[in-house]
């Protein structure tokens, strides 16, 4: 394979791959990928897919019957998703490469041009606006490419919806043979894989316990049990540590995250260039197809080619033609871990998880509230919600007026889904908000998609997914029309 040591930096080599099922071609491919790769920041991106895909275990077993690698056999059984219909993307940063598992229903939907090459033609250099999860995704997606990224953040890092001391990726799950085009569980699976692979000490728990209905039951019956199974009331006793009074579902996927340890991992990178700034305006310069960010005195701040505007509720006063967030303000409370305390997370309604000897309860929901502040009748409401739930243990916690917490704002579209893409009207800006209250399942998935469409690279799942989520979906399209029809005059 000649190509690859030929591979210039930031450019990245695309090869489809076929049937995961019928040959491991891309074990070799990937072998001499590690072998040959040239010493630069050039990518190898495989495309595998598999009408029927298989379990981790069969796969595993494939593996031993023959003569590969078990350094990267190990690697890849290690990222290897739950064999569920949808665009699965693995990572392999210190490999550069990447793997995109198409599994199932959406086998269909992938354009196979068999190898492309690309490496960006327009200059490119980035702005990011916001330092939250969103920010830093997008951050962590284009200096892992090898581009530099100015972050612009007006606060520090984190103080916004993304700066709670723990995240959990948690919810319910649609009928399985929805689950492809569902954005929230394929980028909770994706982001669990991802962070917990590239950042130590970034997983603070793993698995997590989530109410059940009738509902729920029938749309989880054909899940394989490495995504969700049933527990009884007395098995999620055991599993959790406290007495739980129904039954649960299990999803040993769902991960509580450390958002500080995604800080540091995104500010360590050398490319990385933090200023403290307020963005007010983005100003083309049509001279050299630049935008400058401008502060509210009108200083530049910097100037690129490409900004990518993720900064939650405020990113339509940078860029008018996207559509209003509707605000949410949430509320979440934190107390010392009691004797008795909650082994893994559950979701009832509310939610509780654990993090350095404490016990979180989340999380209030009150619109059109953009005050931040820490308020009581807002513990009480996390603890109501739990008390339902759990009223023996709820009964042996200390006083709400000790607790501690932390306010910060959901920012949501009408539709409830994220906003990503191009933005209307503005060439070479880009958005990535109106992440609601999954952000953290969201935003990596959807900033690996943003930096695919900006650098013309295969896309982390079906256009159609990608449509759905599109900045310009609420704008009108205005319908041409015809014009009366006036009889010819005799
Ligand atoms: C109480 C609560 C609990 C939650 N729990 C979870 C959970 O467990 N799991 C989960 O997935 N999600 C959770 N969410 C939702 C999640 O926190 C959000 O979806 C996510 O943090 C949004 O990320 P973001 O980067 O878009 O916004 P933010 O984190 O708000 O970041 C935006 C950043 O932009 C900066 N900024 C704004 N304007 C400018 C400007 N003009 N110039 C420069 N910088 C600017 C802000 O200072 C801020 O730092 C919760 C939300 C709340 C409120």
């Amino acid at each position: 394979m000649q190509q690859f040591s030929a591979l210039r930096s930031l450019e990245c080599l695309t090869m489809h791959c076929g049937e995961l099922n019928h040959h491991m071609n891309f074990l070799s491919i990937w072998q001499l990928w590690r072998d040959t790769q040239p010493s630069n920041t050039s990518r190898l991106h495989l495309i595998i897919t598999a009408q029927k895909p298989l379990p981790r275990e069969e796969l595993s077993q494939k593996f031993n019957q023959n003569n590969y690698s078990p350094e990267i056999t190990e690697q890849l059984l290690a990222q290897y998703p739950p064999a569920i219909s949808g665009v699965h993307r693995l990572i392999f940063r210190d490999d550069r490469l990447t793997l995109d598992l198409w599994f199932g229903d959406v086998v269909d939907d992938l354009k196979t041009s068999s190898i492309t090459s690309n490496v960006s033609e327009t200059p490119s250099s980035f702005i990011v606006i916001g330092a939250g999860i969103a920010g830093f995704s997008m951050t962590e997606a284009l200096t892992r490419r090898g581009y530099a990224v100015t972050l612009i953040e007006q606060e520090k890092p984190l103080s916004g919806a993304s700066g709670n001391p723990c995240a959990l990726l948690l919810s319910k799950l649609p009928k399985l043979n929805r689950v492809s085009h569902n954005l929230q569980t394929m980028g909770a699976l994706t982001t669990a894989r991802w962070w917990g692979n590239w950042v130590n000490d970034v997983v603070i728990s793993t698995g997590a316990l989530l109410k059940i209905d009738e509902d729920d039951l029938e749309k989880i019956k054909d899940y394989p049990t490495d995504v969700v199974r049933v527990m009884n009331a007395h098995e999620a006793t055991q599993h959790s540590g406290i007495t739980c009074p129904t039954d649960y579902m299990f999803m040993p996927c769902a991960v509580a995250l450390s958002p500080k340890a995604i800080r540091q991992h995104v500010l360590s990178s050398p490319l990385v260039t933090l200023i403290k700034a307020s963005a007010a305006q983005l100003i083309r310069n049509e001279h050299d197809s630049t935008w400058m960010v401008l502060d509210p005195d009108q200083k530049i701040i910097a100037q690129a080619h490409q900004v990518i505007v993720a900064n939650a509720k405020d990113s339509v006063t940078l860029c008018p033609t996207l559509p209003p967030l509707t605000v949410i303000r949430g509320q979440i409370s934190w107390l010392p871990m009691p004797s008795t305390s909650p082994q893994c997370s559950i979701g009832y309604g509310g939610y509780t998880t654990t993090f350095q000897q404490q016990v979180l309860l989340g999380s209030s929901f009150v619109r059109d509230d953009i005050n931040t502040d820490l308020r009581l009748n807002e513990h009480e409401f996390n603890l109501n919600l739990f008390k339902e739930e759990f009223p023996q243990f709820a009964e042996n916690l200390p006083p709400i007026t000790t607790w501690q917490g932390r306010a910060s704002l959901r920012a949501l579209p009408r539709d409830s889904m994220p906003v990503v893409g191009q933005v209307p009207q503005m060439n070479d800006v880009f958005v990535l908000a109106g992440l609601g209250s999954k952000g953290f399942s969201y935003a990596p998935l959807c900033a690996e998609l943003l930096a695919a469409q900006i650098l013309n690279e295969a896309l982390p799942m079906t256009d159609q997914l990608a449509y759905t989520i599109r900045p310009d979906r609420f704008i009108k399209k205005e319908r041409i029309r015809k014009p009366y029809y006036t009889p010819p005059k005799i």
